[in-house]
């Protein structure tokens, strides 16, 4: 049987798209992940924005490759239906890669059993996932940035086997986004400055994985997120079908359990996230964010145990989220902890959260409050 025929077997068993391209640079991705690094726009992040030369020329990382097999694998499963309201995205809400990992592993086999060469790359800084994936025709590139598929819309995985097989290159869709821009007013951030373009900067997923505190004026627009966004997915026309297919039932990580869980019982639930160095306190810290977010008074003792923690950078939210909460209870947590010796991270965010707290929950000009607080201190 003919190879890629073998391929497509493997790819329709598991309601995949499939499609072949070659190993020939990328010359536009290279430009264009150079102009977001030179504008700030990568916000920080790392992976293909690292080594941009290398990710959009894959012979220098493959020399001994003929062609790139790319595929793109469904991932939404019951409980992941149209609810707007979920803590994790659907795509980290369990480990929602076996279902690429199986197809890619399966075309490694039958690559090898022909006796070819054959290595599995995906979410690796060594090629640029969605490019491949476009020009071998099994998505188009998404003014969300996302890769699109019929049928499937943005809810796909994208992966790749470069092998040193010859196989016949698939062509580009002929599909785009058309006149749909859905995606870009859905986006709580505006974070998706033109079609295509991304600031990682304001983007919630991003931010989510960052190190360090997330700053205020992103805080409130994070809601109730505690790993991942899927506002510009959830938006995105071509994906609602598969998005009604699917039960809407889903529960996912509370920001309460992520709080109260120890390091022992959090750590397998998030274990397939990105986690800067596996360090359990950024979760803990955009849980504590999520928190602030539900308004809910009754969370009010929990978070005034962790505005008393020892680790400023969660005793700095934790006050935030007290303050985002507001009330004379949450005002009153915030005045007992300003009368200790605290760290001025966490002395700023504790002033901030009375001023907010006596504006029932709402940040203003959080810059100003300090500088009176700062002036009146200076005065006695
Ligand atoms: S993931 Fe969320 S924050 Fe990021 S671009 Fe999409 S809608 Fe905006
Ligand atoms: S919402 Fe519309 S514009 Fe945005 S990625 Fe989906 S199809 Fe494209």
């Amino acid at each position: 049987m003919d190879l890629f025929v073998s391929l497509t077997e493997i790819a329709d068993h598991a309601s995949a798209a499939i499609g072949v391209t070659d190993l020939e640079p990328f010359p536009d991705e290279a430009d264009r992940i150079r102009d977001r690094v030179s504008k700030g726009l990568h916000g920080g992040l790392s992976f293909t924005y690292a080594q941009p030369d290398i990710a959009s020329s894959p012979a220098r990382s493959f020399p001994w490759g003929s062609s790139i097999v790319a595929v793109a694998v469904p991932y939404l499963t019951d409980g992941d239906g149209t609810s707007r309201t979920r803590t994790v995205a659907r795509f980290a809400d369990g480990d929602r890669y076996e279902g690429l990992r199986t197809v890619l592993a399966d075309i490694e086999s039958v690559l090898g059993d022909a006796g070819h060469r054959a290595e599995i790359v995906f979410d690796d800084n060594r090629l640029i996932d969605r490019a491949v994936a476009v020009r071998a025709g099994v998505a188009w590139s998404g003014k969300s940035t996302m890769a699109i598929t019929p049928g499937a819309g943005p809810w796909i995985l994208i992966g790749s086997v470069v092998t040193d097989a010859v196989l016949d290159q698939t062509e580009p869709m002929s599909r785009s986004c058309g006149t749909c821009d859905a995606c870009m007013p859905a986006c709580p951030t505006n974070a998706i400055i033109a079609p295509g373009v991304l600031d990682a900067r304001r983007c919630i997923s991003a931010v989510l994985q960052r190190r360090g505190a997330i700053d205020h004026e992103l805080r409130t627009a994070i809601g109730g997120r505690i790993y991942g966004c899927d506002d510009c997915l959830t938006a995105c026309p071509p994906g609602q079908p598969a998005l009604r297919k699917v039960s809407p039932a889903g529960r996912a990580l509370s920001a309460q359990e992520v709080l109260t869980f120890s390091d022992r019982e959090l750590a397998p639930s998030v274990e397939h996230w990105y986690v800067p160095s596996r360090r359990l306190r950024f979760v803990r810290r955009n849980a504590l964010i999520a928190l602030g977010n539900t308004g809910d008074q009754s969370s009010l003792g929990l978070l005034a145990g962790y505005v008393g923690h020892s680790d400023p950078l969660l005793a700095g939210h934790a006050g935030w989220a007290v303050g985002r909460i507001g009330g004379p209870r949450a005002t009153a947590i915030c005045r007992a902890a300003l009368n200790r010796k605290l760290p001025r991270s966490v002395r700023d965010e504790l002033v901030a959260a009375v001023a907010a707290s006596a504006l029932g929950g709402v940040y203003a000009d959080v810059p100003a409050v300090l500088q009176k607080a700062d002036a009146e201190e200076n005065a006695t």
